[in-house]
């Protein structure tokens, strides 16, 4: 028998594309691949990219530089680029570094095995397309490997909200929902594989309008689905869109019993002028109305949010009303981060913000964002959380898990395995995690 070939894969940005790059290396799989952990003993490296911020985009080339020797080295190696920034740089990423063999967009990788092929061939291989057929369907015979405890499933891809920052129209393609039967199908195969909690991925998740038995299914549907399947203890989704909390959604969450008490509603911004230029077609105040509406429904819930700060035109008033807006909702967790032009995006072509100015107000608002995260945390001292355990902790004998509202907890010295689902009384709130102890 032939030695396998190995595929080493390095994931950057979204849950999305930690989900693709599962799927990519299943699809390779096929072509007789396993995974490494180590570039140098790959027979294929693959970059599965992000594309939102100047940053991440620009660690690609510096990563692609890296591979040089190891190409030299090894001129079989193939070196392929996947996800968002070979979607938006296509054939500029082989002209930028020629030692890429192959460019494939996030709509496209079910066809990474032709694709390899030709690179095996002596032949580059591009591929951006947004094709008719369904890569998820092309996909649908993952292999039955035992899995951990917890999964991320895509149920919706795309946006057609156009944000004024925003690279995700154009990199994911126009909103698509996937069948609910086909999530389903995959659900149950991931729960008899191990997996007891699902978290549903989308760009703009709570937009799901997936096709059902009886026409189009909305999220909170497709939930109500999950929730009869046995052996899956939990579900969450993200990300979703202010816009898109249907009522039914909002309902759930007080009493679909796997749902968590956790969600993820990102407002960007406590200003409505900057609000408007965003194109976000939500204000401030609705957005504070929806997180009443929602705590009214799940007193307990944990609201999670993204923030941009230094958005074009954005003065210190502006900000200030950020502040107000979290001072307001008191996040348990939120990701803030500086705008970053993207070329070809409406806001790209507005007064940009001081960068100096721009990091400041970031540092102020992250600031009060861990001020509150912290409250929140060391407010779970003395309550009892349930915690799905995932994996064995650094320390010797400790077990490190999630509690509902998705506190990372570490427990030492009780017989517990990967996947046990237990009560623990919360002990001591430390860091970035809590500690506690089996009841
Ligand atoms: N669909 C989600 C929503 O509408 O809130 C967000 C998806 S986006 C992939 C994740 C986050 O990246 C956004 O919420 C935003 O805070 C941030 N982001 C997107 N474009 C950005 C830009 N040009 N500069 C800085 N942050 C950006
Ligand atoms: Fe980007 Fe989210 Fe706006 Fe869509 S809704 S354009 S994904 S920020």
């Amino acid at each position: 028998m032939s030695e396998p070939k190995k595929l080493y894969i390095k994931t950057y940005g979204c849950q999305m594309n930690v989900y693709d790059s599962e799927r990519m290396s299943e699809a390779l799989g096929g072509q007789g691949y396993v995974e490494t952990q180590s570039p140098e003993d790959a027979d294929m490296i693959l970059l599965n990219t992000c594309h939102i911020r100047e940053k991440a985009a620009e660690k690609v080339y510096s990563e692609l530089g890296r591979f040089k020797g190891l190409k030299a080295e090894k001129p079989d190696l193939k070196i392929g680029v996947a996800g968002c920034v070979a979607q938006a740089e296509g054939e500029e990423i082989m002209r930028r570094q020629p030692l890429v063999d192959l460019v494939v967009g996030p709509q496209s990788y079910h066809r990474l095995p032709e694709l390899e092929a030709k690179t095996r061939a002596g032949e580059k291989a591009l591929d951006t397309d947004f094709p008719e057929e369904d890569k998820f369907e092309k996909l649908k015979n993952r292999p039955k490997a035992k899995r951990g405890p917890t999964a991320f499933l895509t149920v919706q891809e795309g946006c057609d909200k156009f944000c004024a920052f925003c690279v995700v129209p154009y990199t994911r393609g126009a909103e698509v929902s996937r069948p609910a039967d086909r999530i389903l199908h995959e659900a149950q195969d991931l729960v008899e594989r191990g997996v007891r909690e699902i978290t549903l991925l989308g760009q703009n998740v709570n937009a799901y309008h997936g096709a059902g038995p009886d026409g189009d299914m909305t999220l909170a549907g497709l939930i109500w689905e999950l929730n009869k399947i046995d052996g899956l203890e939990r579900i969450r989704f993200t990300t979703s869109h202010p816009n898109d909390m249907t009522d039914d959604l909002i309902e759930a969450h007080g009493t679909c019993e796997k749902l968590m008490p956790y969600l993820h509603l990102p407002v960007q911004s406590g200003s409505d002028k900057i609000l408007k230029r965003m194109n976000r077609s939500h204000t401030a105040e609705s957005y504070l109305r929806l997180i009443e509406r929602i705590r009214e429904a799940r007193p307990d819930i944990l609201m999670s949010g993204d923030f941009i700060v230094g958005f074009p035109e954005e003065t210190e008033e502006d900000f200030q009303a950020t502040l107000d807006l979290v001072e307001q909702v008191r996040y348990g967790y939120a990701y803030s981060f500086k705008y970053s032009t993207r070329p070809g995006t409406p806001a790209a072509e507005r007064p940009q913000v001081d960068p100096q100015e721009a990091d400041d107000r970031l540092q102020r608002l992250q600031a009060l964002i861990t001020r509150h995260q912290r409250e929140i945390q060391d407010a779970m001292v003395g309550r009892t959380v349930r915690v799905l355990f995932e994996k064995p902790g650094r320390l010797a004998g400790q077990m490190v898990g999630k509690s509902e509202y998705l506190h990372a907890v570490h427990v030492s010295g009780a017989d517990l395995s990967a996947g046990d689902l237990r009560n623990v009384r919360i002990t001591a709130s430390g860091a970035n995690s809590l500690a506690g102890e089996v009841l």
